[in-house]
Parts: C-alpha cells; structure tokens; sequence
C-alpha cells in the first residue's frame, strides 16, 4: 500500500498511452483508473492544439479519450484553476481531476482560501516544472536561434538542461542557458519560480530521479497525500500501472537537481530584481503607461480577480474609461495582491502591450516577505 512520503518509479501498462507518453505515462493511466473508477466525474488536462505550440484545455469524461492528453507540451503556459473556477462551477458539484504544474496548484489554494473552488471535489495530479516556454517566443527562437521553420517542426522536448527539437530532416538541441543569455528561453517568471515539484498537490510526478534501465521509462512519483496514495494503489489494483520503489541514487539527484534549480531561481531574482533597484516606482509609472485598460491582467490573475468591477466603476483616483488610466489603477492592483501574488505570469503573458507586471508583482512580494519574514533576507533590489 502506498503512503504519504513514499518515492516510486512507475509505468503504464496501457499499449495507447505509452505510445504518447511524455515518460511512464503514469500520469495518464492514473486519470483514466480515476474516470474509470469514478472517482472523478471529468479530468481537465492539456492537449495539443493547432500545432506544437497551441496548449489548449480539454475535459474528458470518456476515458477511452484520455491518450490524446498524454505527453509534455512546454510552450503550454495556460492556468487550469481558472477554467475550474469560471466554467466548472468551482467543482462545487462534480468531481474534477486536474494535472497541475506548481502555478496551477498555487493557484488552486489562493481560489480555495477564496471559497472560489472546493478542494474537497478535486484530485490533483501535479508535473514537476523547470519552466515553460511562451508559444509567441518559441517560434521565433525556433527560426532565430535553431534556423529552423517554426511549422516543420514536430517534436519539442526539454532535457539535460537543453530545448530539444525534432523536426522534418533532423534534430537538434541548444542549451537553456545559451538560449536565456539571448533574450529566448523560459517565461522570465518561470526563470525566478523556486516551486518546482508541487507537493501541495496529490501526487508529484516527473522525470529528475529516474536512473538506470528505467531512464526515459518510467516516471518518478512522489506520494504528496493520502487521497493521492488511493488513487495510486487503485491504478495498479486495475493493472493500467506498474510501480517499484525509486532507485536511492535516483532519488539523491532529484533532490540536488531541485536544489540547482533554486539556485538558478535565486539568480534570475537577484538579476530581475536588482534591475529595479531604486527605481521599482518609477519603472512601474513608466511601462505601465502603455496600459490600455482591457483589464486582461484582472481577468486571468487567479488572486485579484474581485478587482475588476471595482476598478471599472472607478473611483476618485481612477476615473472610468480613463486610458492609460491613473498609475493607480496598477498600484491598487498590486497592494492589493502583494501578499498573494503566486509569480504564475498571466497576467504579463496575456497583456496586450507587453508590460512586465508579473516582474512588478513578484517584486513587490517579495519585498514583503523579507520585509515581514527576516528569515527569508533582505529583498536584493533594496537600497
Ligand atoms: C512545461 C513542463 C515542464 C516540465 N519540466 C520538468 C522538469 O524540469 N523536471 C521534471 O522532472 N519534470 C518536468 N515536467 C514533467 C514531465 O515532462 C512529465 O509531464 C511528467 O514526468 C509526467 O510524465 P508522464 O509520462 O507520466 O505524463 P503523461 O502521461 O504523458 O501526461 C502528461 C500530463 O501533463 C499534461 N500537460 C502537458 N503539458 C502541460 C502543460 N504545459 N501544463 C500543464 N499540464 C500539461 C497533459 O495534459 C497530461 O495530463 C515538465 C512538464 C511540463 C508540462
């Protein structure tokens, strides 16, 4: 029986989900004993688009169509607990499944502590995240960096600390850190995110640790709770999965991988961050002059959403209808979500004129963490 705590190596014994697997396909086969076994009524995963680089959101509820879900898309920058809250009722009523990256499961607790989603009906099976890419981005390095035509390209992988891609007559992999030294790369909010295996979700599952004859095989699963234990147990019960304990040498370079990973982490803040120094306030009043008020960083940041009637009515420093409105529109707007901003880069992703606000945000935040937890250090870009 699986616990709490517990490290395993697992793989599908399912013939259609391992042909597209990212890895084990655990994830996959543990969706459809989940649909299977009813003990979710829908699971709202990610599935390939219009092309590589076209992420887009699916709810299966016929297991039989759960392979179309399997596999890694890493220019899929999507946050799932908004379609859970804005189309699922919350899941006040049904029971949702959702495969969550350590944003989404951020995101899942800050709407919780809202009453905007009940846990109680969601299972979440959560991939460990180096980062993703945006799909804008991508295609551009693809064609500048790589010299490839974005649309000949059929595969995009991201290992050993490379982006891997596989397209009509080849292959060919460049170092992340290369490809970020050049402006390309991983979401800058990806670059800062220290939370890169979501233990607050059910189960965690991923690749680093996975050693020896089982490398590529098989994925590494890290048992995060008890209602994610049943599940597991449910899932080999039924065949559809195979588990053994993770190798210890597996599990020590997972735990250094993750440590190097918040190193990196630590670096792209101090980097980010240290490019405000002295002048956090008048950066902000700068870029976001270009605002024009479509109230897309309201909309899809699942922390300051009850913002945006407030904001549209106006009030006497930010007049309706105003564009570019008040700097306060922005300032009310990140005191408001100083203490909660969960760095996942919506609202920067979906901003029309390209400001930086999930850098303004995350810089704020994190100015009051180490203004109100010394533990945690002075903020680097104080003077
Ligand atoms: C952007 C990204 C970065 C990752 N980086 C790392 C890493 O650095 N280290 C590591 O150990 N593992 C990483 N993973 C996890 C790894 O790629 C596998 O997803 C994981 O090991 C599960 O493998 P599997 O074969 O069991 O999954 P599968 O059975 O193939 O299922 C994959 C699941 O992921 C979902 N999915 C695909 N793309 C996305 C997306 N963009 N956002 C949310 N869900 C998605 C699919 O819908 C499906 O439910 C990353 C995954 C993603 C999506």
């Amino acid at each position: 029986m699986a616990k709490k705590g517990d490290m395993l190596y697992a793989w599908t014994n399912d013939a259609e989900i391992k042909k597209k697997a990212e890895l084990g396909g655990a994830v996959t086969a543990l969706w459809k004993h989940a649909l299977e076994s009813k003990a979710v009524d829908a699971v709202l995963a990610i599935t390939k688009g219009t092309d590589l680089y076209d992420a887009k959101p699916v709810l299966i509820n016929n297991p039989a169509d759960l392979a179309r879900t399997a596999g890694s898309l890493h220019c899929g920058t999507l946050l799932l607990p908004k379609y859970v809250k804005k189309f699922l009722d919350g899941a006040a009523h049904k029971k949702i499944g959702v495969t969550v990256k350590g944003c989404d499961t951020m995101a899942f607790i800050e709407l919780a502590k809202r009453r905007q989603i009940n846990l109680d009906n969601v299972i979440l099976i959560g991939v460990n995240c180096g980062g993703s890419v945006s799909p804008v981005l991508a295609r551009k390095m693809i064609a500048d960096k790589f010299g490839v035509d974005p649309d000949k390209v059929h595969k995009e992988e991201i290992d050993k600390g490379q982006f891997i891609i596989e397209y009509e007559g080849g292959h060919k992999g460049i170092s992340i850190d290369e490809l970020e030294d050049a402006g390309y790369g991983r979401r800058s909010n990806c670059r800062r995110c220290k939370y890169k295996v979501p233990r607050q979700a059910d189960l965690a599952c991923g690749n680093w640790g996975v050693i020896g004859d089982k490398a590529g095989k098989a994925t590494f699963i890290e048992v995060c709770s008890e209602k994610g234990a049943k599940l597991l147990d449910g899932a080999v019960k039924s065949g559809i999965l195979t588990t053994e304990a993770a190798n210890p040498k597996g599990i020590e370079i997972r735990a250094k991988v993750e440590n190097a990973m918040f190193k990196l982490g630590d670096k792209w803040r101090r980097k980010d961050f240290g490019a405000l120094a002295g002048s956090l306030w008048e950066t902000i009043n700068r870029e976001t002059s270009r605002c024009i008020r479509c109230y897309s960083c309201i909309e899809n940041c699942p922390v300051c959403f009850t913002a945006a009637a407030d904001l549209k009515k106006g009030s006497l420093m930010v007049k309706p209808g105003e564009v570019p409105p008040n700097p306060m529109f922005h300032l009310r707007r990140f005191a408001h979500i100083s203490d909660s901003c969960i760095n996942c880069g919506q609202c920067e992703e979906l901003c029309a004129m390209d400001i930086p606000l999930a850098l303004f945000s995350h810089a704020i935040r994190s100015e009051g963490d180490a203004a109100f937890e010394p533990k945690l250090g002075k903020a680097p870009y104080t003077n």
